[in-house]
């Protein structure tokens, strides 16, 4: 499997997967350099342990473009690790292989809910996302859903349809709205008071609902390591 770089902070070793088969306009992973290490999962095992970290987050890019690979590498990595995706990839075969893990938690983005929207912000369909959080909600595995709420084009129309989307799928079903950080240049920052009224719309129909106002997704200070 391909690696960009691992980003390092007190409690968390983030592995910054190389690739993905998403183009987002907004994407904050774009590899410019197209610089990567190939490893085996056993490699990657060897490299992350002599840092030690109290946590593994698998990020990118898209981790499970190497699926068979991420799949070896979860199962013998011991220590808690948390898998952010854009679910595009994750078929009921994937996710029973994930159940039968160490992973502790999933962090899956729905990008967004009208087709022509995801597919003119990302380039694909949203159909396997939706299919991939009805399969998570039927598995053993601990899932969020997140969205990045970016102004005039993933706004609270949007997250009201989303939200709505998740809670026929299951209202206890753990949302997280997250601030956009102004990349790609296609909109402004949000305010507090923009994610504060996603947050109270998606509440309505959803009773566990957060965002990135509330808990950092990604530490503050973090060094790379390239292996
Ligand atoms: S899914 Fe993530 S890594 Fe892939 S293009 Fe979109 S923002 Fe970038």
């Amino acid at each position: 499997m391909k690696i960009s770089y691992l980003s390092l902070s007190e409690r968390r070793c983030t592995i910054q997967f190389y690739g993905c088969n998403f183009k987002c306009k907004a994407c904050f992973a774009q590899n410019k350099t197209n610089r990567y290490t190939e490893v085996t999962p056993v490699q990657l095992i060897t490299e992350i342990k002599q840092f030690d970290p109290g946590e593994v987050m698998l990020a990118g890019g898209e981790p499970t473009l190497y699926r068979k690979e991420l799949i070896e590498f979860i199962k013998m990595y011991d220590r808690k690790t948390i898998l952010t995706t854009n679910g595009s990839l994750l078929d009921g075969a994937f996710i029973s292989e994930m159940e039968n893990t160490c992973l502790n938690e999933i962090h899956i983005d729905l990008k967004a809910f009208s087709t022509k929207l995801h597919e003119w912000y990302t380039g694909c369909s949203n159909q396997m996302v939706f299919d991939a959080i009805a399969l998570l909600n039927m598995s053993d595995l601990d899932f969020e859903v997140m969205t990045v709420f970016i102004p005039g084009i993933i706004d609270t129309d949007e997250i009201e349809k989303i939200a709505e989307f998740i809670a026929g799928i299951g209202n206890k079903i753990r949302y997280k709205i997250i601030r956009y950080v102004p990349i790609g240049n296609i909109s402004r920052r949000p305010t507090e008071a923009d994610i504060n009224g996603a947050v109270t719309i998606a509440k309505e129909y959803l009773s566990n609902v957060t965002s990135s106002l509330e808990e950092r997704t990604h530490p503050l200070k973090s060094v790379r390591v390239r292996i």
